[in-house]
Order: C-alpha cells, then structure tokens, then sequence
C-alpha cells in the first residue's frame, strides 16, 4: 500500500512504515497536481505537514485516500470534518513536540535574563576597546533557579514547560480556562523521578506573583490574553515568552511595556503578522525572536514520523 509523505518525513518514520510493509514517497509533488498523483499511483495515505492542504476538492477527487496525516498539531490545512464525513481517517501526532516547544521557552528565558540577545549583536568588532564596558553593561543578570514561572494554558506544552521549570528549581504557577490540576512528572537522567501535584490559580494570581510569563494555550477568538490592562497588573521587570499562536499578545502593546520597562524582556516564536513581524519587533534590543521553530527538532520530527507509522498501521492492519 502506498503513502505519498508530500511534506516529508523522518527517517524513523520512513523505517516503521516500510518495516510495517508500506511502500512510502516521498517525491514533492505540487499542489495542483496532488489529487492526480494520488489517483495516477494508487496512494492511501497522504502525509502533510503544514504547506500541502488537503481541502474539499483533492477530497473529493480521490475516492480511494484511507488516511489523511499531519506530522504535527495544526490542522488549519485540511478539511478535517469533510474528510471524516467521506469516511477518510484524519491523524495527527499532538504531543510529540512539547519537550521541543518547552526547552526552546528556556532557551528564552535564558537569553532574556543574561541579555544574549543584545550581547551577541553588540560584541566588540576588531579594534573596539569597550569590552570592559560591554561586560558592565551586561552585569546585572539574573538566575531562573528560585524564581517563579507563570504558565498559562496548563495542556501538553505548559505541563512539559513546568518539568523542565521544576528540575530548574523554579516555582510554578499555572492558569488554565479548563485544567484544574495535572501531576508533573519530573525525571531525572538515572532514572529517578518524582511527582509534583501543580492546581492551576486564577490569573489575576498569576499576574500577581510571576516572574516571567509563558503562554501555552490556542489562537482565541475573544482577543488577546495579553494586553497592556494585563501588563499593569503584572510584576514589574517581568519576562514573557510566546511560543504558542501570534495574536495572543497584543504586540504594539507589548512594545510600549517592554519600553517603559514594565516589561524586561520577551522572547517570540510566533508572531502577530507572521511570516513578517513587524518592524519594531525585529528591531527591538529587549525581544529575543525564532521564527517558530518550536517544534524543529531532530527529535520531534522522529517522534512524529514514528507516531504517524503506529496509527497508520494500527488502522490499516486487516
Ligand atoms: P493543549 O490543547 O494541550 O493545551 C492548551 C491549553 O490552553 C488547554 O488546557 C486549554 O484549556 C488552555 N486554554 C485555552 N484558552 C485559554 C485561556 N484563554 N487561558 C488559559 N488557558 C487557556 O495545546 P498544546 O499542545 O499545549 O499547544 C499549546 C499551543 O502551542 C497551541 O497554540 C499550539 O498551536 C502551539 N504550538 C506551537 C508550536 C511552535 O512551534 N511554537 C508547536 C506546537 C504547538
């Protein structure tokens, strides 16, 4: 049986399929020509990421398609109930890039509070003797260990981000619109582990006692979680990070906080305008910026092309 992974896929995930007795391409074909493809090759399975949609059309063009895959969470390019209304399965894999997204939160945190951002751009060129004062200007660090980090949106990611938070000896607090509770499970290299019970607080707490904010819930449709009424009711020199949906921080907002220093510093991995932030995000000295690589990773990538080949063979096996 044939798979066409339009996107691409792992190596491992190539591996299962083929060990599971499917035949996988990975040829890109074009979006106009996909329908053709499927129909011209006999292909089941269709595997995407974000950039091939699957939409009504290709749907209803290819009566023989069993499976439609995303590697990954969002399903915004594929029309999801209509393919379940023609019987095609539609599988993604949603939890296998939350230690992705949540180590590169650290990776912001850290950089916020050292300042790597700006120390990188602003290292001496031969011949510029202000080392000294570079070292000066970047002094007043702070550790994460000790202080507290406010997860908002306590589901997949937020509860991986308090692992890492909790073995950092970070305090955690979390909020969530339907999470009550979660036990954290924090492991340790040598197989040791322990378990932290974490009840979500209301988010004026929150707001009260966070030291940095990450933000780990959906795209909303009542408008921003973050805007400068939520910045007022936070801790001065506070850190926010967004790894989650642009357009749940109200940026031009975000901009005049980290400016008046209400705000010490955020780090983005998504954005209000993506694929192009605005100009004032690029440039700002106190916003550290990914262009949503949360998820990038060796290891999320061949724990989603594992993921796909096990519930592919799970609902092909006869
Ligand atoms: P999830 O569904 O497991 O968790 C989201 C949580 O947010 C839920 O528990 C929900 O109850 C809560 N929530 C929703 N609205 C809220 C609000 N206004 N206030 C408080 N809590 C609220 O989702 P997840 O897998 O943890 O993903 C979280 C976000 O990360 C999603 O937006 C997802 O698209 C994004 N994401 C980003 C990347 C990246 O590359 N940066 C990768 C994967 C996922």
């Amino acid at each position: 049986m044939k798979i066409l992974a339009n996107d691409g896929i792992s190596k491992s995930g190539i591996i299962a399929l083929e060990d599971a007795g499917f035949e996988v391409i990975t040829t890109k074909v074009a979006q106009e020509q996909v329908a053709n493809y499927i129909n011209a090759n006999d292909v089941k399975v269709i595997l995407v990421r974000s950039a091939t949609k699957v939409c009504k059309d290709i749907i209803d063009a290819c009566p023989g398609l069993k499976i439609i895959g995303r590697g990954g969470v969002g399903m915004d390019n594929i029309d999801v109930e209509y393919a379940r209304e023609k019987s095609i399965h539609v599988i993604n894999t949603p939890a296998s890039s939350s230690d992705s997204v949540a180590e590169l939160v650290f990776a912001h945190l850290f950089t916020g509070v050292r300042f790597l951002y700006d120390s990188n751009r602003n290292m001496p060129l031969e011949g510029d003797t202000n080392f000294e004062g570079l070292k000066k200007a970047y002094a007043n660090g702070i550790e994460l260990r000790g202080k507290t980090l406010g997860i908002i949106g306590f589901g997949r990611i937020g509860r991986s981000v308090a692992r890492v938070a909790l073995g950092l000896g970070m305090k955690v607090i979390a909020a969530d619109k339907f999470v009550g509770s979660a036990e954290i499970k924090v492991d340790f290299y040598n197989g040791q582990f322990i378990n932290v019970d974490i009840v979500t607080e209301p988010l004026e707490d929150l707001f009260k006692h966070a030291d940095f904010i990450t933000l780990h819930v959906p795209a909303q449709d009542g408008g921003y979680v973050l805007g400068k009424e939520q910045f007022d009711a936070l801790k001065d020199g506070v850190g926010i990070v967004n790894a989650s949906r642009g357009g749940v921080i109200n940026e031009v907002e975000l901009i005049d906080a980290l400016d008046s220093g209400k705000v010490a510093f955020a780090g983005l991995d998504v954005f209000e305008t993506e694929p192009t932030p605005a100009v004032q995000i690029l440039m700002h000295p106190k916003i550290s910026l990914t262009p949503h690589i949360g998820a990038a990773t060796l290891e999320a990538q061949d724990r989603i092309g594992t993921e796909l080949a096990d519930q592919i063979s799970s609902l092909l096996k006869t």
